[in-house]
């Protein structure tokens, strides 16, 4: 049987996310068996999101969960982690509608401004617990990597942050669903520290360096960017009357 992928995506409202979102879903759209689970961070579902995924044909589910105030951007701006509370969204929907060892599959993390080469699904579609592999453009380095030998996870190379016990970052694994079921209580948290999210998910859902599934060619092959879109600097705010965003 066929794992179908779901892939969790936190997203949020700003100029540049109608661009980064028909980037992801047109990429997506070459891949089959997957379920997208966008999760907008927002009071409400926005029209642009709602239309996106409407018009994408794509398999989806479309949630929204506001950031609580206290960790949007303000006091705590940029020291809290960016997410949580969409990706535990995420989790509580899988856990909700999909049944325990009825439904086969495989979760991913997916944030909106991320490249995937469509050649990732396939190396994570056979993850039997959890699967990783290299990211690049992230931690500061050219890339980020499990480090293997004789096929086992034994470390990680990286950017930052060597002695973290899953030095990788979220775009860099994925999980069985199995996984997520089988310990009902692992959630992201606010009170991680940013850059520790992937650690913490990983332990609460009892992974260890071991049971590690190196894919990727061993690791040897990026397949996953950290890309950041950069944020436009608006000079005018000018639009015309008949001319949507
Ligand atoms: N995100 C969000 N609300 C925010 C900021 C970010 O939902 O206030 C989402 C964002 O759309 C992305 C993920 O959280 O899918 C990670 O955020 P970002 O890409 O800004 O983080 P970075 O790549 O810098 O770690
Ligand atoms: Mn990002």
């Amino acid at each position: 049987e066929i794992q179908t992928i779901y892939a969790i995506t936190p997203t949020y409202s700003r100029l540049e996310q109608k661009a980064d979102l028909i980037r992801l879903s047109q990429t997506l759209m070459h891949v089959e068996h997957f379920h997208w689970v966008v999760v907008e961070d927002s009071n409400f579902k926005t029209a642009l999101v709602t239309n996106l995924l409407s018009e994408s044909g794509l398999n989806f589910t479309h949630l929204n969960n506001i950031t609580p105030i206290e960790f949007q951007k303000g006091a705590l701006a940029g020291k809290s982690s960016r997410g949580v509370q969409q990706r535990n969204a995420g989790l509580d929907w899988l856990r909700q509608t999909l049944h325990h060892g009825e439904n086969k599959g495989v979760v991913y993390f997916m944030d909106d401004d991320n490249t995937y080469d469509i050649r990732i699904f396939q190396e994570m579609r056979y993850t039997k617990r959890v699967s990783v592999w290299p990211v690049g453009l992230v931690g500061g380095a050219i890339y980020e990597s499990p480090i293997v030998k004789n096929g086992k996870v034994t470390g990680w190379f990286t950017g930052w942050g060597p002695h973290r016990e899953f030095a990788i970052d979220m775009a860099g694994f994925a999980v069985n669903l199995d996984l997520v079921h089988s310990h009902p209580n692992a959630r992201f948290s606010y009170s991680t520290k940013p850059g520790n999210l992937e650690g913490a998910i990983l332990k609460a859902m009892g992974a260890d360096i071991s049971h590690l599934e190196p894919k990727a060619n061993n690791c040897t092959q990026v397949l996953v960017w950290h890309t950041k879109t950069s944020k436009t600097e608006l000079t005018t705010d000018k639009k015309l009357d008949n001319l949507e965003v």
